[in-house]
Order: C-alpha cells, then structure tokens, then sequence
C-alpha cells in the first residue's frame, strides 16, 4: 500500500505537531506586504518577519505546507524528473527555539522511522566549513562519514544579500543507477536525477553585515524544505513528479484530452508534462488572486497559460482545453486547498477568456505563416528565414516550435541559427533598454529566464489585447 500525497501531507504536519510545531495553512502564492518577491517560491518566503524579528510568530515553532511556484525552472519542466514551476514544500521551522541538535536527528526519525525509507538509499550532504552537522550527522545519528559530501557555498550556503544567512545540509535519495546519466563521476551533487535532492535543512546561524563579516546570532533558526512531490515520487516509486498518484491523474487528462499515449515519444511526453505542470501552476495562481496581464505576476500566469496551450496544439489538440483541465486539478487538490473548490468556476472562466485570446494571436500568426509558405512552393527554396520566423515569434507571438512543425509539415526546415541570432540581438538590446533591474536579492528573476515575446506581441496590437478586467 503506497502512501498518496495527500497522505505523506499528513503525516509529515502530524509529526512535527507532535514534536511541539504548531500547523499553520498554506500562505497565498501572493506575497503578502512584500514587494521584493513576485511569488512564493518557499516555505520560508511567507514566514520572514517572523525570522527577521519584525513580527512575533504565533509559536516559536511552526509546520507549513506552503505552495509555491518558481519559474526560473521552467527550462527543466517534464525534462527533469523532479523540477515543477508548480510545486508543495513542506517546513518545519524555529524562530529562536531548536537548532540543529534537534533538526536533524527529527529529519531523519521522520525520513526513516516514521517513512521506513531505507537508509542505504540515502545520502546527506553539509557545507563544507559545517563540522557542527557533521558531528550530529556521524554521532547522534549514526551515519557513516563517506555517505556525508561536503559542498560549497554555491549549493551549501543560504544567503541572500545581507542580513540572516546560514550554511544547509540537504537528504538525498539513490534512485538506482538506471535513473542516471551513467557517468562515472556520477554522485551526489550531479545534476542527473538518479541522486535526487529532497529536503533541505537550512541553519540559520548568522547575521552578515554590509561589510561582509559574519556574526554568529544568539538565536539561531531553523528553516527547512522538503518538496511534497519529491517525497512521494520516492514513496510511490515512480518515474518523476509528474508520475505522482493526484499528479498523474492530471497528466492522464491530458492524454485523453489530447488523444496520445504516454510513454511512446520522448517529444510527447514532455509535451505532456509541461501541460501537467503549467495548469497545476496557472490553477493555484488564479485561485490566488493573479489575473493574466503584461506585467509581473499577471505576466507570469499568462506565459505560463500560453505555453501549456502552445504545447496542446504541438499534441495536435483543437480550441481550448486549459479551463477544462483546470477541473481536474481542482479536485485532487481541493482537500488541502478548499478556496480551489469554492472558486472553481471562476477559475475555470479566466482561463478559458485567456486561451480564447492566445487562439486569436495563433489564427494571425498561421495565417501570415501560410502566406510565407505558398511563396517557398513557388520558389526552389527549402528554409524559410530565421528573419520571417523571428517575425512571427516577435511582431505577432507565433511561437517559434510551431512554425518549425508547421514548416517542416509542409516540407521545409527554417532557419534556427538565424532565427537564434535575431532573438539575441533582442534580448540585448531589451537588456540595456531595461537597465539592471535586479537587486532586491528576493526576487525569483523572472524577467531573465522568460523571454518577451508575449509582451512585444501586445505592443503590436495595441487596444483589444490590453489587461483583461475580469
Ligand atoms: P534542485 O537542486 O533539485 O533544483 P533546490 O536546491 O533548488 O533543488 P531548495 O531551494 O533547496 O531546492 O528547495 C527545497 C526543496 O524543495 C528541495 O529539496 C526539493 O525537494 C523541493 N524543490 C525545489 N525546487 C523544486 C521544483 N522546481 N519542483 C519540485 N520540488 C522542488
Ligand atoms: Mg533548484
Ligand atoms: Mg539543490
Ligand atoms: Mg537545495
């Protein structure tokens, strides 16, 4: 009997209920007073007046499912086994109480007495400098030094500008050699998905200072993260997130709504993912308030709608689907998240409006791309431009991979390298546009990792494809 993710939710609030943490509910995705981040993107994200002083927590100590979303792992989404943009992280966390003596010997009475996961699958890594965690790790826990790898600040270290920072140790979970890359120097830290990462212990210990220095706090806190479908890829022995029991009952919508198999094609089962992943995303940011728009988060949703569509049609699905799907997701997580439920209808009623908007920029788009094709037929080129291509993609939002799928239906290849050098000739010049932006060391960087084609399109149309005031 495999544990369900709602199930593994539980157990993991129950048992640090019962070592004294008081439960709270999931915080909108919105951050709430907080300007510096566009979304939550951690368990933590919420609970920062709490960790800086600036407000007084209800308990000293706190259990969370937090729901979160990060884009800058869009790339990875339905390629990796274990990235979503939309995922749950679980917390346990101490303002000023416990430190490390009792995180980590909790983690792993949870991972290993309370789960029953076997410890030889797991690994544990530190921060280099952290012989603090090592000595818990080797003597009050009992593991053996060589499964303990010690990483640097890069992957080990949690700061952000100034202010309370602190080394991590995280737990690994082998997921056998045939989850790997195959490499030899393959071990944990390598970026394959056989070693995957699933909870993160991060010790607050320090305060670091405009100049650099680092001063040990008095009270320390505990933050910790563990993804709830990272967990239960591991407990139900499944392939990726996407495989996951109330995960997999989107994902198999997907494939009768689109009338493909899973696991046939490589290409189609990411299809699949990405759709699976983006309407759980998109579902959880409208019941949160994020209505699709040009900027910030409304931006956000918008990209993330349009792509889930854009991957509908590369499965040859017709009209929209988005809203249907928005359903499902609805209900196999409307028991954590009852607000689903209650809104459902207007959920599904935003979506819908925007995937109507999206198939109108697709019937420009075909239609201008048509015409670039009946020209080829009657000239002896094979390529279309990577000039037109870039066109479509920037004046009218014609996603490139489906001029290429179009084109090459039609017998002919477009030109990516040209196409490619136009998008960076773009983004630079976005780039110096826009000035450097960055700073607020909260934010998820959104802007870096998604590209503006959908915001140029809209310059373009002007008025009938502004905001959407629903
Ligand atoms: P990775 O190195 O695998 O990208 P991470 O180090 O970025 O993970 P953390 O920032 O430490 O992740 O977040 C804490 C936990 O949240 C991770 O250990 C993992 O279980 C989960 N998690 C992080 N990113 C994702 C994601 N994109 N999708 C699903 N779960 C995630
Ligand atoms: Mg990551
Ligand atoms: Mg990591
Ligand atoms: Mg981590």
């Amino acid at each position: 009997q495999k544990l369900g993710l709602n199930e593994l939710r539980e157990r993991y609030l129950s048992f640090f209920e019962s070592k004294g943490h008081l439960r709270l509910p999931s915080f909108p995705l919105v951050p709430q007073n907080d300007a510096s981040l566009l979304l939550i993107n951690s368990g933590m994200a919420p609970l920062k007046p709490y960790f800086t002083g600036k407000e007084e927590p209800p308990r000293k100590r706190v259990t969370t499912c937090q729901k979160c979303i990060r884009t800058p792992d869009i790339e990875n989404v339905g390629k990796t086994a274990r990235h979503g943009t939309f995922f749950e992280m679980l917390g346990n966390f101490s303002f000023g109480d416990y430190f490390k003596n009792e995180a980590i010997p909790w983690a792993w009475e949870f991972v290993t007495k309370d789960l029953k996961i076997p410890v030889e699958r797991l690994w544990v890594s530190i921060y280099e400098d952290d012989d603090e965690a090592f000595e818990i790790w080797t003597k009050s826990v009992g593991i053996p030094a060589e499964k303990i790898v010690r990483m640097g600040k890069k992957d080990n270290f949690w700061e952000i500008g100034t202010g309370p920072c602190g080394p991590c140790s995280e737990i690994y979970f082998d997921r056998g050699e045939d989850k790997g890359c195959g490499s030899p120097d393959c071990k944990v830290g390598c970026d394959c998905d056989r070693y995957i990462e699933f909870w993160n212990l991060v010790f607050t210990q320090f305060n670091r200072d405009d100049e650099g220095n680092y001063t040990r706090l008095a009270n320390p806190n505990i933050d910790t993260g563990m993804g709830l479908e990272r967990l239960a890829c591991i407990m139900q022995d499944v392939n990726n997130l996407f495989e996951v029991d109330t995960v997999r009952n989107v994902l198999n919508n997907v494939c009768s709504i689109a009338e493909v198999k899973y696991g046939e094609n490589n290409k189609t089962d990411v299809s699949i993912r990405v759709i699976t992943d983006h309407i759980r995303s998109t579902t959880m940011m409208v019941s949160d308030g994020v209505i699709p728009s040009n900027e910030g988060r409304g931006y956000v949703l918008r990209r993330l709608l349009r792509r889930a569509a854009r991957h509908g049609k590369l499965l040859g699905v017709e009209g929209q689907f988005l809203y249907n799907l928005a359903m499902v997701v609805i209900n196999e997580s409307k028991e954590a998240y009852p607000e689903l439920f209650e809104k459902a209808e207007y959920i599904q009623k935003v979506i819908k409006i925007e995937e109507e908007k999206f198939q109108h920029t697709i019937d420009q788009g075909l239609a201008i791309l048509n015409g670039y094709i009946s020209d080829l037929k009657s000239s002896s080129d094979k390529v279309l431009s990577g000039d037109k291509a870039f066109k479509l993609h920037d004046t009218f939002g014609f996603p490139f991979d489906l001029t290429r799928e179009i084109a090459e239906e039609n017998g002919f290849s477009v030109n990516e390298e040209e196409f490619r050098a136009e998008m960076e000739k773009q983004k630079t010049a976005a780039k110096i546009a826009q000035g450097n932006k960055d700073g607020a060391g909260w934010d998820d960087n959104i802007y870096s990792t998604l590209d503006k084609s959908i915001k140029t399109e809209f310059l373009g149309y002007g008025s009938f494809e502004c905001d959407s005031n629903i």
